[in-house]
């Protein structure tokens, strides 16, 4: 038992990925060798490549970049620029999120964090971490996403290991792929960990499962919010028979939602269910026809973020 247990945490603790980081280091020993003889140099040279993004490229499988990086490294030790890491840190609760997740916290030099659901994860952070809070609360865009992109770059250049901690996943509704692009044409060496999505979180939350052999086949995320508030969202076109609509950034517009639908000829009586910080400790569900929820969401609220599920096994 004790040693199960023990396995069990070395396994937490060294990603699988290091294989890859293995075979690349054993590939390029001997020109590590010839290129740094001496073994102070080298040994500071291989700290910054297990810690780099030599490391970070091979544990994601990016074999030639990591050799590259790596590369860097031997011929202009020190050189390196930094690299940023964008991170998922799941829906709030910290054992939500990914051991790569909680391993890249605690090397990372600077963590530049949104404020939404990233409390508990970044209480897990390297202490000596330096924080910058780039947090939107609604209507209260404390910077604007191009001062991100640049704060990420200038980091990254200045030769620090960056993670950008968002909530959910990087990828989903998060603006991930906007800093994404601009890390890439800056030359920026750039990897993602995905981390769980909201739907995904309220989906457990509420035992609603998002595919069902019977019922939902398909399941589609969108959001309520849009740049142009004049452009509807064509709900009534998304939500076919057999799709699970998981509906994020959706509380304030839920009347809406129901008009829409109702407009597009559906019966409005249609079983939706509304979570409001699921996956963690205090997560709250509300269960009813679309009709219903719509008329009691706003009181109903308690300020956390929600997510709307409708149709598929929602009902
Ligand atoms: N990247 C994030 C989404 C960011 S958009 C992700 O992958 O989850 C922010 C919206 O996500 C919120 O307005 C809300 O609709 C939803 N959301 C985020 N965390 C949530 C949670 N714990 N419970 C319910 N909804 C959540």
């Amino acid at each position: 038992m004790l040693a199960r247990l023990v396995r069990q945490r070395i396994e937490a603790l060294i990603p699988p990925g290091w294989a890859k980081l293995a075979e690349l280091a054993q590939r390029l020993q001997a020109e590590t060798r010839a290129r740094l003889p001496d073994v102070v140099a080298r040994r500071r040279a291989l700290e910054r490549v297990f810690t780099g993004p030599a490391a970070e490229l091979a544990i994601a499988g990016r074999e030639a970049e990591a050799e590259a990086a790596y590369r860097a490294e031997l011929n202009a030790p020190g050189s390196a620029t930094g690299f940023v890491t964008l991170v998922g840190a799941g829906p709030g609760a910290a054992d939500l999120a990914s051991l790569r997740a909680l391993r890249l916290l605690g090397e990372a030099d600077v963590i530049v964090h949104d404020r939404l659901g990233t409390a508990e994860v970044l209480a897990l952070a390297r202490r000596d971490a330096h924080r910058i809070d780039v947090g939107k609360t609604q209507g209260n865009h404390t910077m604007p996403q191009a001062e991100i992109n640049a704060l990420l770059i200038g980091l990254a250049r200045e030769g620090k290991r960056v993670v950008r901690l968002k909530g959910g996943d990087p990828f989903v509704f998060g603006r991930g792929g906007e800093e994404f692009d601009a890390l890439r044409a800056a030359g920026i060496a750039c990897a993602v960990v995905p981390g769980i999505t909201a739907a995904l979180a309220c989906a457990a939350s509420a035992g609603v499962p998002l595919t069902h052999r019977d019922r939902a086949h398909a399941v589609t995320f969108v959001t309520a919010h849009r740049r142009r508030p004049d452009l509807g969202i064509d709900y009534a076109g998304l939500l076919r028979p057999g799709v699970t609509l998981a509906i994020y950034m959706g509380l304030a517009s839920i009347a809406r939602l129901r008009d829409e639908l109702d407009q597009a000829g559906y019966d409005t009586a249609i079983m939706a269910v509304l979570i409001e910080n699921g996956g963690t400790p205090e997560a709250r569900v509300l269960r009813g026809t679309l009709a219903e929820l719509a008329a009691q969401a706003a009181a109903w609220s308690q300020g956390g973020p929600a997510l709307i599920l409708l149709g598929g096994a929602a009902g």
